[in-house]
């Protein structure tokens, strides 16, 4: 056991007014899922959460790296409200050069000093054992935070690590994800998460036209989602014969027109029978030839009750791979691997598809048939939240 405390300071959910305590609640519940198999104190004090008790200070750091909700945490060390104890602490945290700042909190009132008080009586003892420091309270190399809390206890911290920010997972309902082996869909998945969404995760395949390790890599990607959400439900459906039967019956060009309003019909129903309220999907506009305007517009139409989220629809390529980066699903998304829509592709798919001619090509095809089928062939691959 060490004698550290972890203070975690939560962003947005501080301006929730009377439903402050139902976000609180959730991130708390959300934290000890996460801390699940280590042994810990956690409390809430005021508009922070305090996590006590344990050893294992390293991967405690790391699990709530992926939380979302959290704005911000502190490793401090913890001491009684009394002078000496305020000192001794300070100053085992401080360094022996560059230019500093004392910060001082003073929720309890009774403490005999007055937080200004405080953090000048402190600033002049550390001055005064390292005598080359420079006091800069603007702009200062490393600061001193003191927080004397209405517990009688004294927290004292020097470094402010950045959480993952959002809204903690639960607080938005559910949604399908539409999950390809890309570099987009994974990004849009944690970006819905980030704002409180549980996902559940839909992927297209052509096997034998893609191969196994196609859907190894989804499941690993799932996997990466599943490390800021909950268990993942990963749903696999083959997309085979309808691509044959798009092949066999369409002009060329509307293949990919009409493969995408298959994979959102398909996926609206999967998703209305689980009771999931939404389809997200990583598109971005103009990105290819199925993200136009007019490729959207096809797509949407077939959908009757559920939004379609796009939370990429206005970032460029570059900015959606920083996010790939930031959230580590870059190096598993850039892995070889055959898509669904690389089968069959054609050489100049319809850029501008308009929806007459594509609804009326598409009655050429056993809509309901194919759609029955391609369901009753679903996979359900239940992925376990692997943080
Ligand atoms: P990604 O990088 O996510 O694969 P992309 O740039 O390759 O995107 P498209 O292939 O046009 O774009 O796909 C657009 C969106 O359609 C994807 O972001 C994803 O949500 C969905 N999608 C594409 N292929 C599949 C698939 N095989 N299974 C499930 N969803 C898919
Ligand atoms: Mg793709």
């Amino acid at each position: 056991m060490n004698n550290n405390t972890i203070l975690i300071r939560y962003g947005e959910i501080f301006l929730k007014g009377n439903n402050r305590s139902y976000f609180e609640s959730l991130l708390i519940k959300n934290i000890k899922s996460a801390l699940n198999g280590i042994n810990y104190d956690i409390e809430k004090v005021g508009s922070r959460i305090y996590i006590d008790n344990y050893t294992e200070e390293d991967e405690i750091k790391e699990k709530l790296k992926f939380i979302f909700g959290i704005h911000s945490y502190s490793i401090c060390k913890k001491c009684e409200s009394n002078e000496e104890d305020i000192i001794k602490t300070s100053l085992s945290l401080a360094k022996s050069e560059g230019s500093f700042k004392i910060i001082c909190n003073r929720a309890d009132k009774t403490y005999p000093q007055t937080s200004l008080e405080v953090a000048k009586n402190i600033g002049g003892i550390i001055l005064s054992k390292y005598p080359n420091l420079i006091v800069d309270i603007h702009n200062p190399d490393w600061t001193i935070t003191i927080d004397i809390r209405e517990n009688k206890k004294v927290y004292i911290f020097k470094d402010i690590i950045t959480g993952a920010g959002g809204m903690p997972v639960g607080c938005s309902g559910s949604g399908l994800l539409l999950l390809s082996g890309g570099i987009d869909s994974p990004v849009a998945g944690i970006l819905m998460t980030k704002r409180g969404m549980k996902i559940s995760a839909l992927h297209f395949h052509s096997y034998p036209y893609t191969s196994n390790m196609a859907k190894e890599k989804v499941i690993s990607l799932a996997e990466k989602i599943s490390s800021y959400s909950y268990d993942i439900n990963l749903y696999v459906v083959p997309l085979t014969k309808i691509q044959e039967e798009i092949h066999k019956n369409i002009p060329e060009e509307y293949m990919i027109t009409m493969m995408r309003r298959f994979m959102m019909r398909i996926a609206e129903k999967i998703a209305l029978k689980n009771s999931l309220s939404c389809i997200i999907t990583g598109e971005s506009l103009a990105q290819v030839a199925s993200q136009t305007i007019e490729g959207i517009t096809s797509s949407n139409s077939v959908v009757k009750y559920l939004p379609i989220l796009r939370p990429l629809i206005g970032l460029d390529k570059s900015e959606i791979i920083e996010y790939a980066n930031k959230f580590d699903t870059f190096e598993t998304s850039i892995l070889p691997y055959e898509d669904c829509c690389t089968v069959f592709l054609p050489k100049k798919p319809a850029i501008h598809p308009k929806l007459e001619k594509i609804v009326d090509l598409e009655n050429k095809l056993n809509i309901n048939e194919l759609e029955d089928d391609a369901l009753k062939n679903i996979e359900l691959i239940y992925i376990k939240k692997n943080m």
